[in-house]
């Protein structure tokens, strides 16, 4: 039986690629990529000639069937997608599940994500954390998912589109109220990135004053919420059990 490769690719800059990524992509029968046109591109800048096969969301679960049956047949194939890890916010998981469920060896290649390189270098608390993805598209589930998310302790993350990023920070500022920082990690790994950090109504305001700020790639970062105040709620059950006291005889 051969082996499922998941291989991380870069999130902008191309040189982030592993050395043993782009052995694993020389060496392999076959690549499954989420655009073929899209890697094509970055199989040309580094000469690799492997061919491609196109495993996305709308053929993920029979492409899946027909590659599992290769990797049965005992060929060696790679998962990539358009950009960093694979199956973060991105297809591979029937694929995945699928060559599982058959026995088939799964061995991941970590690289790029955009969420764990923002995460590393947003200066927000990193030792627990949450990943949401992306919001809905559409402003109602998007307010209702930020709701649900207002009272969350840990940090968390979400990817955003830019031309809805504005929306978004609109949304949260309004909903996690103004004092919460995010930080906006915007265009990693390449020419223009930008790491800002700051409260929700200050953020809010750069972007909309600063239209380059609305353009490229971004991941928001978001500071969770305080622990509720444990000390105040048995201060309150003291006096109030002080006050009892006094009432008895
Ligand atoms: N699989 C990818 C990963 O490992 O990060 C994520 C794929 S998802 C379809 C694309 C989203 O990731 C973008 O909309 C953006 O939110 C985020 N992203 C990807 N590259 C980025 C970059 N260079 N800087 C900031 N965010 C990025």
């Amino acid at each position: 039986t051969g082996t499922l490769y998941v291989v991380a690719t870069p999130i902008g800059n191309l040189q982030d690629i592993t050395p043993r990524a782009l052995e694993v992509l020389r060496s392999v029968a076959l690549i499954a990529a989420e655009d073929t046109r899209h890697s094509a591109r970055l199989m040309q800048h580094f000469g690799i000639a492997t061919p491609m096969t196109a495993c996305h969301d709308h053929n993920e679960r029979d492409k899946g069937e027909r590659l599992v049956a290769r990797l049965l047949a005992g060929d060696d194939l790679a998962l990539i997608s358009d950009a960093g890890t694979p199956l973060i916010s991105d297809p591979g998981y029937h694929l995945v599940r699928q060559a599982r469920e058959a026995g088939v060896r799964v061995s991941p290649l970590p690289g790029a994500c955009a969420l764990i390189a923002a995460l590393s270098a947003a200066g927000l608390p990193s030792d627990r954390f949450a990943f949401e993805g992306f919001l809905p598209a559409k402003a109602h589930g998007r307010r209702q998912r930020l709701q649900d998310l207002a009272s969350e302790q840990r940090t968390w993350m979400i990817y955003e589109a830019p031309h809805r990023l504005l929306e978004c920070l609109d949304d949260m500022r309004e909903i996690l109220g103004g004092e919460r920082r995010v930080v906006l990690a915007r265009e990693l790994t390449k020419t223009f990135e930008t790491l800002r950090n700051a409260p929700l109504t200050e953020l809010a305001d750069w972007v909309r004053g600063d239209s380059d700020q609305q353009r490229g790639e971004c991941v928001l970062v978001v500071e969770g919420a305080p622990a509720p105040a444990v000390d105040a709620v048995s201060a309150e059950a003291e006096r109030v059990l002080d006050a009892l006291l006094h009432e008895l005889p």
